[in-house]
């Protein structure tokens, strides 16, 4: 099998799609199978959140919002195999997932100062890794990536993604809570980014009906079917961490 990414090519996979349409996790696989590194840029948007919180910025406040957006003292992995996230040297991964960032994120990413530093920073970060990477996000095939080899819309009905969430976090949200977290704050997010529908080029893959694994299924031959066969990398490389 030829193994396309082992002879320097550069390959950038972006993904975008709303809440609960499995973007991190499939993407997250689709990495460690391809040996490219990873981009969570909705890590970056919580980790934001997060120092603002900490440091007592009002988030309503634009100019201050973005000021910490271009000061954030942050590290992110980039292996696929590991979801650490710091700021300043605190190691943030496990609280940038608590139910308050997820409800205050959304001010944040639409703070468009803000927005235009992290993308900076994305556009910065794909590059320092020489353009072999699976990075995903709301806005990544049409503003972050719009240059990538393979760009993807993975998407998913309501249902299926109020459900995925609910799985996530253990059963123990009512519909109404769920419904809060998922389409909610993609309304929010939808103000400043459209993620529902595909931009001329983008593949749309729907995953209502799909599991895990013919998702990571359908999203690999979309990838061959744009770059040729043998994408399937049996030793995974993977990524480092990036300030
Ligand atoms: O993907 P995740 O749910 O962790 O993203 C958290 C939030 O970060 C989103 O709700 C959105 O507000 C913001 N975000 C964004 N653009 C991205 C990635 C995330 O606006 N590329």
């Amino acid at each position: 099998m030829t193994i396309v990414f082992r002879q320097g090519r550069s390959l950038v996979l972006a993904i975008d799609g709303p809440s609960g349409s499995g973007k991190s996790s499939v993407s997250r696989e689709v990495a460690r199978r391809t040996g490219l590194a990873y981009l969570d840029t909705g890590a970056m948007y919580r980790a934001l959140t997060w120092y603002c919180l900490d440091r007592g910025i009002d988030l309503a406040d634009a100019s201050a919002v973005e000021l910490a957006a271009e000061t954030l003292p942050l590290e992110i992995s980039t292996s696929p195999d590991s979801e650490r996230v710091a700021v300043d040297g605190t190691d943030v991964t496990a609280q940038i997932r608590e139910p308050g960032i997820s409800a205050a994120v959304s001010a944040i990413a639409t703070t468009l100062g803000a927005r235009a530093e992290l993308v900076r920073r994305q556009k910065q970060l794909i590059n320092d890794l020489h353009r072999r990477i699976v990075v995903e996000g709301r806005d990544i095939t049409t503003v972050v990536a719009p240059d990538a080899e393979v760009r993807l819309l993975l998407t998913a009905s309501e249902e299926a993604r109020m459900r995925r969430r609910g799985d996530q976090l253990g059963g123990t949200q009512t519909r109404e809570q769920l419904a809060e977290q998922v389409l909610a704050r993609d309304a929010k997010d939808a103000t400043v980014v459209d993620f529902h529908r595909a931009a001329d080029g983008v593949i749309t893959i729907d995953s209502s009906e799909l599991d895990f694994e013919q998702t990571v299924g359908g999203v690999l031959d979309a990838v061959e079917s744009v770059v040729g066969a043998g994408v399937r990398d049996p030793e995974p490389a993977g990524g480092a961490t990036h300030g």
